[in-house]
């Protein structure tokens, strides 16, 4: 029996998710995927991910999971889920996976997913809204011992990272990760495709690091972003106080501000900084 018919023959997820009492937890994020055709096409903008492990943050109900294991030839999907409730509720799942579903109950805030399983690794997620940021910053730091990133997020959240400079959407986390990565909207999903539905439209982003960022000192790109955007109607003269010899060499006016520098700019000064 093929994998799908076995997945296809477990209950609906919203009968696992009324079996076992799992009402959605506003605390943690959870706003949950019922559609399979959604949580297939999410799966399948992943492209080819043979030979990968797949890390899924917040499988919750198993929607998304599911999926991963109909649509991508993922040699594993690690699954990390803080809300213990669906450990139980998984268990089928795992079952019917031949072996490639492994379930971690944890909070992947605190879990360093690389020393879980071996390169290629890729994440696969449809993120809670409270830490997905603080996540995304957290796999930065290692950016190339990922090979790709395919994550839900509130739509006002996507367009921060795939923002141009000179918009009110550019900051600190557009020049972070279009430093280290190239990143577009894939798709994006109404409020209406989850329950309990969230007030917010959310989009899909995939996020691919680039081959070399050996180069980009991502921690002093942490800190002068911080500085730059925390005041960001500020002169740089002001709100890049600190940084006012690099800005010169660069032969950046002072009067400008922190939006009318490009990512490359920025860069540039964590560089001078090192
Ligand atoms: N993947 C499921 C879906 O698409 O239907 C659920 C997505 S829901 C937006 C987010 C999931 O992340 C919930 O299952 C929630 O319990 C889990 N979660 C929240 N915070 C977490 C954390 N720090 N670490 C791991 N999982 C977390």
């Amino acid at each position: 029996m093929s994998i799908s018919s076995k997945i296809d023959a477990l209950p609906p997820l919203r009968e696992i998710v009324a079996q076992h009492g799992l009402q959605a937890n506003k605390a943690f994020g959870q706003n949950y995927l019922f559609d399979l055709n959604l949580t297939q096409k999410i799966a399948r903008l992943a492209g080819d991910l043979s030979g990968h492990n797949v890390f899924e943050i917040g499988p919750g109900p198993g929607g998304l999971t599911r999926a991963l294991l109909t649509e991508t030839s993922a040699a594993k999907i690690i699954a990390v889920e803080k809300d213990g409730r669906f450990i139980t509720a998984l268990h089928p799942l795992i079952d019917v996976s031949d072996n490639r579903l492994e379930l971690i109950e944890g909070d992947a805030l605190k879990i360093d997913l690389t020393l879980l399983a071996p390169a290629p690794r890729a994440v696969v997620a449809n993120l809670p809204y409270n830490v997905g940021t603080e996540l995304l910053i957290s796999w930065l730091h290692q950016p190339n011992e990922f090979s790709q990133f395919v994550l839900m997020f509130q739509k006002e959240v996507a367009q921060r990272i795939v923002a141009k400079q000179n918009t009110k959407e550019y900051g600190r986390l557009a020049v972070l990760v279009q430093n280290l990565c190239t990143a577009e909207i894939v798709l994006t999903v109404p409020p209406s495709a989850f329950t309990p539905a969230p007030k917010v439209t959310s989009s899909v982003i995939r996020i691919r690091p680039k081959a070399d960022t050996g180069n980009v000192p991502i921690k002093a790109l942490e800190k002068i972003t911080a500085a730059a955007f925390g005041q960001r109607r500020k002169m740089l003269r002001q709100s890049m106080k600190a940084w006012l010899p690099q800005l010169e060499e660069m032969g950046i006016d002072p009067q400008k501000r922190a939006e009318d520098l490009s990512v490359g700019d920025f860069l540039r000064v964590a560089q001078l900084t090192e």
